[in-house]
């Protein structure tokens, strides 16, 4: 499996609850003690023009210039620096996948909080729906976003109302998590249904 990892995307002294910023780092050290095969490609950090495709663009200029709190709420030097990286993994992953077929991964986190002008939950920007937008441009007709954490993926759904980008189908576990409560052998019966919806 190719794996688009930078060094420059982990972030290891950021002062947040939350260690998603060195997540990245961790997630291969892992894998290489586990024995588990991946090969690591290079890619290039976004720029912000290609950040903006999903935001408002004072938003990400404020991020980079650190005169806004980004998700962590701080004003890490480093976590502004790593944005462009984490992005680009993101981005890089989905447009490897959908020009050749092969499955990749970006372990990369802290996206789907991210709305449109703000960032919030650990998430300062929001790489889904760039990748989405990324891959759209490139010439898929739809684009399905599996979102399978706990929370309710609302920056994402934020983003693609406020674009209007009708080509996303976005399904949110945690959005179903809030309405229903957590049955997974029941959520597994039905993930074939959801995965296909997406065409
Ligand atoms: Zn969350």
């Amino acid at each position: 499996m190719k794996v688009f990892y930078d060094d420059r995307q982990s972030v290891a002294a950021n002062s947040s609850f939350s260690p998603s910023a060195e997540k990245p780092a961790k997630v291969l050290e892992s894998w290489h003690k586990l024995d588990i095969p991946f090969e690591v490609c290079s890619f290039k950090p976004l720029t912000i023009d290609e950040m903006a495709l999903a935001h408002d663009r004072f938003y990400v200029d404020g991020i980079m210039s650190l005169e806004e709190l980004n998700g962590f709420g701080n004003q890490n030097p480093e976590i502004a620096a790593a944005l462009p990286w984490v992005c680009g993994s993101m981005v890089a992953a989905a447009l490897h996948t959908y020009i050749t077929g092969e499955l990749s991964f970006s372990p990369t986190s802290g996206a789907h909080h991210a709305c449109y002008a703000h960032g919030m939950c650990y998430c300062s920007f929001n790489f889904l729906a760039m990748a989405a937008i990324k891959v759209h441009q490139a010439g898929a007709d739809t684009i399905g976003i599996l979102d399978l954490d706990c929370h309710h993926g609302n920056g994402t759904v934020n983003i693609i109302e406020r674009l209007g980008l009708n080509y996303i189908r976005h399904y949110s576990f945690g959005e179903e998590f809030l309405k229903r409560g957590s049955d997974a052998e029941d959520w597994l019966m039905r993930l074939p249904d959801i995965v296909s919806s997406f065409r």
